[in-house]
């Protein structure tokens, strides 16, 4: 059993509530070691991609993020933005135009997201951003989609607990990319803003997935 379009919208919106919920949050994380708007950001990019799937809903799930991916690139900036524009964007072309997607192409969406966050912003591991906390979701993925009989719920399940691993992983780190960086060691000690709400996002459509 795959996830429709229907199903990338739900799990979409569930995205959009706990962006919301932790908009707070990612603004105080981005207050310690950039410029305090990642949670505003966020909630705006995901507050218009739930606009966009109320005023038109595409019917298919590679559709369903291209509309997720095209708003946050128009209506984000930042580094964000663009960031997790074209993260969606690269998974929306992974997806292709079938109707559901699978275990496999779940897990093959999460890899095209991370080559295109990385392909944009030119960050790896242990830089202190969001790919602390994708590079990881995308192995557990891929290891939870070659397990028998597991579901597209497992997958996002063992890529949302890797995130949030990954994500507080970026605490002791000095940043190299992005605003962080400018701190240099003082950027050490505080949780990459962008890292936590990658594992917010994969937590969300995780849970919507169950
Ligand atoms: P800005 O820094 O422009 O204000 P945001 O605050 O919305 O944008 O996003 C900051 C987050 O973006 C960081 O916490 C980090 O995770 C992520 N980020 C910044 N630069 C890069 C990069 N080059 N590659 C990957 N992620 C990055
Ligand atoms: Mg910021
Ligand atoms: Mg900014």
């Amino acid at each position: 059993m795959g996830c429709t379009a229907n199903g990338v919208a739900a799990a979409l919106r569930a995205a959009a509530e706990v962006v919301a919920e932790h908009r707070v949050e990612l603004i105080e994380l981005d207050r310690a070691i950039g410029d305090a708007d990642h949670g505003e950001n966020m909630n705006r990019g995901f507050t218009a991609i739930v606009s966009s799937l109320d005023q038109s809903m595409p019917g298919t799930p590679g559709a369903v993020l291209k509309l997720a991916a095209t708003t946050l690139i128009s209506k984000v900036g930042g580094a964000a933005g663009p960031l997790y524009g074209t993260g969606f964007l690269r998974a929306a072309t992974a997806v292709g135009a079938e109707s559901e997607v699978d275990v496999k192409a779940v897990a093959a969406a999460l890899r095209a997201a991370l080559e295109g966050v990385q392909a944009r912003g030119k960050a790896v591991e242990g830089d202190k951003t969001m790919v602390d906390a994708l590079l990881p979701a995308v192995a557990a993925a891929e290891q939870a989609a070659a397990t028998e009989g597991a579901d597209v719920a497992a997958v996002l399940t063992a890529a949302a607990d890797a995130a949030a691993k990954g994500a507080e992983s970026t605490v002791p780190l000095v940043a190299r990319k992005g605003r962080a960086s400018y701190l240099g060691e003082r950027s050490a000690g505080h949780l990459d803003p962008g890292a936590r709400s990658t594992a917010l996002i994969l937590g969300a459509l995780a849970k919507a997935a169950r």
